[in-house]
Order: C-alpha cells, then structure tokens, then sequence
C-alpha cells in the first residue's frame, strides 16, 4: 500500500524581501508572480521529490513554495514512497547522473521494473489528488517515471533535475538511457547548469535555472553571536560557558523556537573552545562529498614546523534519519575508521558530528549556527550538483573553499567569492588554501563579503521561483491561450 505524504505548506508574502532585492525589482517579480496565479485560476502547482527532509530540494522546496503561496498559487508538495532495492537504484542513478559509478550494480531490465512498479503505485496514488489540467514539476530521477502517467492523465508536467556532469562518460550515459523513455514527452526539462542537459534529452526544451536560498529561513536568518555560541554550547559541539543567551531562533510560524535536542558527535579530546578557528564541511554522508579526504588532507597542517591551531568539524545527518539515502550510514561508518585510523593529537582535532533531524527547523538552527561560527567553510566534493552548502556559506558572508566542480564554480569565481580548488584530489592545495584564509583575515573577510553580496543579488528563493513561472508560462497550454 503507498501512502503519498503530502507536506503541509504555510503561505508567505514576499515583501520581506524588500530590504534585499530593492523595491523596483520585488515589485517586478510581484507583479510577474500574481499574472501567473491568475492564469492557472485555482489549478494545482504540484511539486513531487522523495524526501520531505534532508538534502537541498526538500531544503528549496519548503520555502519556494510557500512564497508560491503568498503570491496566491496553489502551491503542493507531495513525497513519493519507495522500497529499500528502488532507493538503493535511484542512488545508483544520482551518482551516474554525476558520472560516478556509486555501488557499480547493475541498471538493466530488473531495475527498470523495480522503478517502474513502485511509481505505478505511486502514480495511482497520485493520479487521485492530481487534476486533469494541474501542473506539475517533477523532482529528480526518483520521479521522472511518473511522467507518462500524468501526461495521460491531462497534468502539464516538466521535470527537474538537480544533478549533472561536467562531462560525459558511460556512468552518465547509463543513466540517461535509462530515464530517456519517461521523458521523451515531457514539454519542459530545467537543469542547474547549461553543461548539465544531455544529449539524450531535447535541449530547445531545456531550462536552466540555478537552485536558491531562502535568507529568511532557520538555515539562514540573522543569528547574533552569542545566540550563535548559545546553541553550539547546547549541541556539545563547543565547550562552555554559553553566556546569558538562550540557543534560540525564529520558527517559520514567526514563534520563537528553541533548539533541545544535541548532537551526536565522535570525538576523542575536548569539545574545541569557543575562540579555536573552526574548519567545517556540512553535508550529506556521501563518497562524493569526500568526507575522507576533507580528514586526510586536513589532518596534514597539524603536523609539520608550523602545525594549524584549528578544528575540524564535518557535520551531517544523523544517518538513521534519511530515508533516500541509504547509502548515509555506511559512509558515515567509513569515515569514523578513517577518523580511527589518525594519531592522538590530529584525532583530538577532528569532530565527527550528527545533527539530529527530527525537527527540521531545529537541524537548519543548528547548521546555522554552525556556519555562522566558521573560520573557513569547506566543500571539498568530489562532484556536485549545485552545492547550496555553499550558497548558504556565501550568504552568511563566510570564507568558502569550494572545488572547481559542478555548479560550485558558478557561484564562486575563484579569489573572489572564495577560493576553488582545481582539483579535490590534491590534497597539499586544499591544506595550502584552508592554511591561507585561517591566517589571512583580510582576504578571509574580503572574499565573504563579495560572496554574500553574489549570493544578495542572485541566489535567492524569487529568483527560482520566477525562472519556474516562467518555464510554466511557456508550456502550460492554458495559459498558451
Ligand atoms: N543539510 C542540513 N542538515 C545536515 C546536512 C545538510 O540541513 O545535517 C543541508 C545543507 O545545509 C544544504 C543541503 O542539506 O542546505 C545540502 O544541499 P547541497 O546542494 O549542498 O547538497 P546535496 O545534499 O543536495 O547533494
């Protein structure tokens, strides 16, 4: 029996953006927002991917839509179910679609029917609260077998993809081929990068639209210092004392939330002080986020004539929480023998840490202030989709060393909103450049502020959200009219 969850949406206005975008420019993307509500007259903007919580589309969708609400779209967000061999298939999907072989199994006619049966269950369940004439963009390649269903069914349906290559292999060859048949009649495709639309796929239906932000959410909205310090004190991430602040943040619902729950952290020494420089990498546990090598080449500055008086910090879910990611828990233990594996005094150094995620806005209080507390901000990806972990870095004018991959590089251009190393794999550049920005202040504090003005001007949640509306003016026959 597949239950969808359909996840509950507030509805927000967007004036609050006024501050960050100018009023002509709020007004612009008003006006183009509420035209487009018109046009749709009460039909359903469906937005469908496999997980409500962990990973950055649930992290977009929960506010983009809730703006798409404010701006009087009806706007809905359902969450497909699946089976452990679909979810272990679609990883082996999301990593070919990075050009990386992930488990290496297989992608051949009996994974295609596992994928098939589980979104026919999934279309069915679906097809009860879809209408006829609805709109719907689905998310990823969870979703993408859905579209034939809904096509049939009347539903205008573009598709999403958060994930791509740089370059073409025969991982990501696999994986197209594989997704191809469901949407060979799909009117609309939108990818996070131009390099990212393949061959397989028509690109005169293609779209590019970068993911965003929301600078308002608990992930990213102001937090003082000491509120800051106060939260991290209560994790256990940082020693005591917290100070008189209380580890508190503003809830989507406008109340005052408090963070309760701690982090579960690995660990063999102190938790760091609150003034020890904090080298941190937040991510999902995933190879391509190379947990491993963030360690290992980390580790490398501690030793030497001039050892780096810094901490490590790599923070993710906590495992047992991410349902699409099946692939969380064996990394993570990866990465506690690897983090075994050092001496005593690099080993103190480094802390391993779960959040818990069973309140969302409690987990993005905590990245928040986890990011905020950041000498240096890391995404030493092997390969990325897009990296909103940088995004959100950027926006809280932190100092980021990104590598030159994915959509990374179109957020940062190198020495100016941060420093991109060239490739993650040399490991001496990436300790050389973490080395450069803990002991240069200025440059550290010059290139956080061209970052968060990057980020001001172009990676918030009204533009996706238009660049959305617009893919769906151009398809939507109704509105074609
Ligand atoms: N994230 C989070 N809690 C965690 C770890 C990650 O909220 O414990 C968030 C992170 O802040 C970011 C998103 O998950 O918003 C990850 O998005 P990104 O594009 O960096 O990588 P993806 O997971 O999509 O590959």
């Amino acid at each position: 029996m597949v239950k969808l969850q359909e996840v509950t949406l507030s509805t927000w206005a967007i004036d609050r953006f006024a501050p960050l975008l100018g009023e002509d420019r709020l007004h612009q993307m008003k006006v183009f927002g509420e035209a487009s509500a018109k046009r749709l007259a009460g039909r359903a903007f469906w937005h469908v991917n496999s997980t409500a919580r962990g990973g950055g589309v649930a992290e977009i969708l929960q506010s983009l839509l809730c703006y798409a609400r404010g701006l009087g779209i009806d706007a809905r967000w359902l969450v497909i179910e699946g089976t452990a061999p679909f979810f272990q298939l679609t990883k082996r999907l999301h990593h070919a679609l990075h050009g990386a072989p992930g488990d290496g199994s297989p992608l051949g006619a009996a994974e295609r029917a596992t994928y098939e049966q589980v979104l026919a269950y999934n279309a069915r369940a679906m097809l009860e609260q879809v209408r006829p004439g609805d709109v719907v963009l689905l998310h990823d390649p969870q979703t993408a077998g859905l579209a034939p269903a809904l096509l049939q069914h009347g539903a205008t349906v573009a598709w999403r993809c958060h994930v791509g290559a740089d370059h073409t292999n025969a991982d990501t060859e696999l994986a197209w081929s594989f997704l191809q048949p469901y949407l060979r009649d799909v009117p609309a495709t939108v990818f996070s990068r131009r390099a990212y639309i393949p061959a397989a796929l028509d690109g005169r239906r293609a779209a590019v639209v970068a993911p965003s932000i929301d600078p308002f959410s608990a992930k990213n909205q102001r937090l003082d210092d000491s509120c800051v310090r106060a939260i991290l004190v209560h994790i256990g991430l940082i020693e005591g004392p917290a100070g008189d602040a209380e580890p508190v943040y503003r809830a989507e619902d406008g109340s005052h939330a408090r963070v309760t729950r701690k982090a579960e952290i690995v660990r063999s020494g102190r938790p760091p002080a609150w003034n020890t420089p904090l080298v941190v990498q937040v991510s999902r546990w995933d190879p391509l986020k190379d947990p491993v090598g963030v360690m290992r080449g980390f580790a490398a500055q501690l030793t030497g004539a001039d050892p780096l008086d810094a901490h490590l910090v790599l923070a993710g879910p906590n495992v047992a929480a991410v349902t699409d990611d099946p692939e969380g828990a064996v990394v993570f233990q990866d990465s506690i023998a690897a983090w075994q594996q050092f001496p005593d005094r690099v080993r103190d150094r480094i802390h391993l840490v779960s959040l818990p995620m069973t309140d969302r806005e409690e987990n993005a209080a905590m990245v928040n202030a986890l990011q905020r507390h950041a000498a240096v901000i890391l995404q030493k990806s092997l390969r990325e989709g897009f990296g909103l972990t940088v995004t959100e870095a950027m926006w809280k004018a932190r100092p980021v060393i990104g590598s030159a991959t994915g959509g990374i590089q179109d957020q940062i251009e190198d020495r100016v909103h941060g420093l991109l190393l060239d490739d993650p794999h040399d490991l001496p550049s990436y300790g050389a450049a973490i080395r450069r920005l803990l002991r240069d202040s200025a440059l550290a504090a010059r290139l956080g502020e061209r970052a968060r003005e990057r980020a001001r001007d172009e990676l918030l949640t009204l533009r996706e959200l238009t660049q959305y509306l617009e893919v769906v003016a151009r398809i939507d026959p109704m509105e074609a009219r």
